[in-house]
């Protein structure tokens, strides 16, 4: 059974929370987090919402140019992120893929043989990842980047009643903090 962390893109590996895509700039950290991860077996996929497809604002070709960018970047020495799925749907066409639905997340656990448990998402937005974690029945970590601080502020409202297992700075922390739960519950364990 494989391990992922299930990555948000936009405030959580570079950019802003709702800037559109071909603007995304990737935070000087995130390559770091993706190769920490990387090397210690999880598998790195991001998952977007990209509604303004959906509504007509962006088009696929563009999204795509913008995603062969960002995969440029990060994947330039070597593929630190293994796949990107993209929701392009609105909230009228009731799809199972636009997040806080686990749809993607399920697709993933087949795809490449994860043990849920094993996986985490990483998010600005609680409302979408925290809440999808634990749909999908899995840790979520926000970090305070992108809309973090919102989101733990004025938007707190949008994802009340969970939880996220841990509020970090930004991506490179989530995975560091992850880590060493890893470690100290190994530790535990030897005990
Ligand atoms: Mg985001």
């Amino acid at each position: 059974m494989n391990k992922a962390l299930f990555w948000d893109l936009q405030g959580t590996l570079g950019g802003e929370a709702v800037a559109s895509i071909e603007l995304f700039e990737p935070y000087p950290f995130s390559k770091e987090a993706l190769t920490l991860a990387k090397n210690n077996g999880y598998i790195n996929i991001v998952i977007t919402n990209q509604s303004r497809i959906g509504k007509g604002t962006l088009s696929w070709e563009t999204y795509e140019q913008a995603i062969r960018r960002i995969k440029a970047y990060f994947n330039a020495e070597e593929n630190l992120i293994e796949e990107f799925f993209c929701c392009p749907h609105t909230h009228d066409d009731q799809c199972e893929c636009k997040k806080p639905k686990p749809g993607l997340i399920r697709l993933c656990v087949e795809k490449y043989h994860l043990n849920i448990k094993d996986c985490v998402v990483i998010g600005d937005m609680g409302k979408n990842e925290i809440v999808m974690a634990h749909h999908a029945g899995c840790k979520g970590v926000l970090v305070l980047t992108g809309g973090g601080k919102g989101s733990l502020g004025e938007f707190r409202h949008t994802w009340a009643g969970y939880e996220a297992h841990f509020i970090v700075a930004d991506a490179l922390e989530a995975v560091k903090c992850i880590l060493n739960e890893k470690q100290s519950r190994t530790n535990d364990k030897r005990r």
